[in-house]
């Protein structure tokens, strides 16, 4: 049986435009799916949108609108964001979708009947724009430790879920498998979150009315974690009479990877595996929170309003310049200083200079020494086809472990080894002293490396490297495969479509930052 993977992105509220802070989540789930689709796993991607919540009722409200019109429009602008990133999901879910509710419905429903939720009054203190109850002790000089705006204090009847029963078979968990909760200094976080006590969890309103009914009782409406949650179950199509939903739910379930920002992890790595377990259903296999984004003025944040549009990005400097900037700059798990200089620099120096001058080297060389045709190999030595090994090896290696930037870090390494080989062997030198052997072996390993390489990079540049594989007349790269990894299987006599630069350099044209 073919190996599979199941990756997540969080689901995102649709009140208003994403901002770069979510591309960067979405990108690196993007090239984590590719990287396994590449490596021949049968993958499954999901992302999608969160519309349930007191605040998109009231964003709809405001602009005379039914919510259900107002987040229709929204999740269709974030597809269209997803797209221009060349996001390659599988499935978008949105939780106002009807395959949704009926899975929380019958979730929720399990859950209660065998006790672990039930009806009580729920007192404290409320923070409308988080949508989170806080006990009085976690408020800050009685605000929101969240967003420090003032709370209110709120009394009704509500639906608890016993998350306190969970908290010892949830450590044991937690220690048994150590890869549960990643990386490691989230996973301690998560430990002494649980050791300080679990409280029961509100999981019903009756001062709601957008959102799924409580099935034993409609005056209730399913509040936050049971709905946003279960969206990693009902894309699957789990519970669902139709055999092509249980085919898709048993080859996927358990999912591999969650991945979240750490400001939701502790929802996904206590809140979420505690449902699970209270339903019967197994857990998750790793929930890895990654690192923020931090502008020089703090936090990237919807509520203070600090935000980067990822489109006009795009537009500035190109999808694979945004995407490579995201996945190298910041080491994945870590928080990070965003800047767009950062951005423009990277692209000059590493896409620009390295990479995308050894392919234009290249080629000019190919054309002016062997008639435009890539030359046939030599028996000279191996240093670019071990350079090549050890960056596969590396970006295997890296990948395992999540660390994106080490990743690229390792074909970057490797493309600077073919720019100093270029000048190590000096071509022209060779052609002017017609050592034709020498200097056929040296442009075949030159073009061979970069061949390669783009098939590493194409998790990550998805238009680049295209394009060197078009420049080196390899073909059409969308059906390479990790097989195509291997050294020496460019053809000799292949003519070569010299093209423009990959990455024009973006500072020597001209821009003002
Ligand atoms: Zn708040």
């Amino acid at each position: 049986m073919a190996r599979t993977f199941y990756v997540t992105t969080p689901i995102y509220y649709p009140d208003s435009d994403l901002h770069i802070g979510h591309a960067y989540t979405t990108v690196a789930a993007d090239a984590i799916a590719r990287w396994h689709r590449l490596h021949g796993a049968k993958t499954f991607f999901l992302t999608g949108t969160d519309e349930h919540a007191q605040k998109i009722e009231r964003r709809a409200r405001e602009r005379g609108q039914e919510p259900a019109e107002f987040v229709a429009e929204m999740a269709a602008r974030i597809r269209r964001l997803w797209d221009r990133l060349e996001i390659d999901y599988d499935d978008f879910i949105r939780t106002s979708e009807p395959r949704h509710q009926r899975v929380v419905q019958e979730i929720f429903e399990r859950v209660y009947r065998q006790g672990d939720i039930y009806k009580a009054h729920y007192r404290g203190w409320y923070c409308t724009p988080c949508e989170t109850f806080w006990l009085e002790r976690r408020l800050e000089e009685g605000c929101c430790p969240d967003c420090r705006r003032q709370v209110e204090f709120l009394e009704e009847e509500a639906y608890f879920f016993r998350l306190s029963g969970y908290a010892g078979r949830l450590l044991e968990h937690i220690e048994a498998n150590p890869d549960f909760i990643q990386p490691p200094s989230r996973r301690n976080e998560m430990v002494s979150f649980i050791r300080g006590g679990l409280e029961d969890l509100c999981v019903s309103r009756t001062t709601l009315t957008w959102g799924v009914p409580v099935p034993f009782d409609p005056r209730h409406v399913v509040y936050v974690w049971f709905d946003a949650l279960t969206n990693y179950l009902s894309a699957l199509g789990y519970g669902s009479a139709d055999p092509a939903d249980q085919e898709r739910y048993e080859t996927f379930w358990p999912a591999d990877l969650h991945l979240v920002g750490k400001e939701i992890v502790r929802f996904h790595a206590i809140i979420w595996p505690i449902i699970l377990m209270a339903a019967g259903i197994p857990l998750p296999r790793k929930v890895y929170g990654h690192g923020w984004l931090i502008l020089k003025e703090g936090k990237i944040s919807k509520s203070t309003g600090n935000v980067i549009d990822p489109l006009v990005l795009v537009d500035r400097y190109g999808v694979d310049a945004v995407r490579y900037y995201l996945l190298r700059e910041i080491p994945f798990g870590a928080d990070g200083q965003y800047s767009e200089e950062a951005l423009v620099a990277r692209t000059d120096a590493d896409l620009a200079n390295d990479i995308g001058n050894l392919l234009s080297r290249t080629t000019a060389m190919i054309e002016r020494f062997t008639g435009g045709r890539i030359p046939p190999p030599g028996t000279g030595d191996r240093v670019l086809a071990d350079a090549a090994a050890d960056a596969r090896e590396e970006c295997t290696r890296a990948m395992d472990g999540l660390q994106l930037s080490v990743a690229l870090g390792a074909i970057l390494g490797a493309a600077r080894r073919g720019n100093k080989y270029i000048e190590e062997q000096a071509p022209w030198e060779l052609a002017k002293a017609g050592a034709t052997a020498r200097l056929d072996s040296v442009l075949y390993d030159l073009a061979e490396l970069q061949r390669v390489l783009a098939v590493l990079l194409k998790p990550f540049l998805v238009q680049a490297s295209a394009v060197i594989w078009e420049q080196l007349g390899v073909g059409d790269i969308t059906v390479a495969t990790h097989q195509d990894l291997e050294w020496g299987r460019l053809v000799a006599g292949t003519p070569i479509k010299r093209g423009k630069p990959l990455f024009p350099r973006i500072v020597s044209k001209g821009a003002d930052r």
